[in-house]
């Protein structure tokens, strides 16, 4: 049973003016979707609402769906907590600072956007929370302890919101992409981009476009009665985790 659609949904990304979250948003542009999107800098797509705001700022985070919801009519539907850094380093070498900072954006920034989010969706009785997560958080990286450590925490997340909001035709998943094309891969040194390939059955890296499009079936009325999920956009790389 598929839920009745209401088009066009309203949608806020977070991280959306490059990258992942860029094509996510476009992809729900293409969809006929209201689109508000978030980064610092408060740029992004054309077509989208773009707002200036920082995930790692409780007030912000909250100022900004304030004004995603002016501006969008109503309450957001559908949230995709995508904003996310790396700060990669041996673990012995990691300062408090470095395993902070990313756990701060990644997961609790997450958790900032779904606590924010909930309040308007048990208002429409009903949403879609879809956490960016890594095929990094389950299969660990060396390096990544710290980003690791925030892309496995938000499957914990996603879970926990399962089971609390479940019954409220709210759900909540988790999609891990593996090596994807953008600024945050493109920064790593070659040689590491290689080591990745090699281990990647498809034998080669994705567009941001082939996330977006599962983030969207999620987001679909067909996917209702999938919550709590992981669901890898990896070419094969993290099978099994
Ligand atoms: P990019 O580095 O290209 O983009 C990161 C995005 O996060 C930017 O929009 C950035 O906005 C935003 N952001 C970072 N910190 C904050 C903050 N404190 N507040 C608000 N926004 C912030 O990354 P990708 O597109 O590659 O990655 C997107 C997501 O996908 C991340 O969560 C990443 O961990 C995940 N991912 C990426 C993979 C890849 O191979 N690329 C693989 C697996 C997961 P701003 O302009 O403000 O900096």
């Amino acid at each position: 049973m598929t839920e009745p659609t209401t088009s066009p949904r309203n949608v806020l990304v977070t991280g959306g003016n490059r990258g992942i979250g860029a094509a996510i948003a476009q992809a729900f542009l293409d969809a006929d979707d209201n689109v508000a999107i978030t980064s610092r800098d408060g740029s992004g797509p054309e077509g989208a609402i773009a707002i200036a705001a920082d995930v790692t700022d409780s007030a912000s985070v909250d100022a900004a769906f304030g004004e995603a919801e002016e501006k969008l009519g109503g309450p957001v539907e559908i949230v995709v907590a995508n904003a996310g850094i790396t700060k990669d380093t041996l673990l012995m070498r990691m300062t408090d600072e470095e395993f902070d900072q990313v756990l701060d954006t990644n997961l609790a920034g997450a958790f900032r956007c779904a606590r924010r989010a909930s309040k308007g969706m048990l208002k429409l009785k009903r949403g879609r929370l879809i956490f960016i997560s890594s095929v990094v958080g389950l299969y660990g990286a060396p390096g990544q302890a710290n980003y690791a450590s925030s892309k496995a925490g938000l499957v914990g997340l996603a879970r926990s919101i399962t089971r609390e909001l479940g019954k409220r035709n709210i759900t909540a998943n988790v999609v891990a992409p593996g090596f994807i094309d953008t600024d945050m891969t493109r920064s790593l040194p070659e040689a590491q981009q290689q080591q990745y390939l090699a281990a990647v059955p498809a034998g080669r890296f994705a567009q941001p476009d082939e996330v977006a499009e599962v983030v969207r079936f999620i987001a679909s009325p067909e996917a209702g009665y999938i919550s709590g999920a992981v669901i890898p956009v990896d070419g094969g790389l993290g099978m099994g985790h």
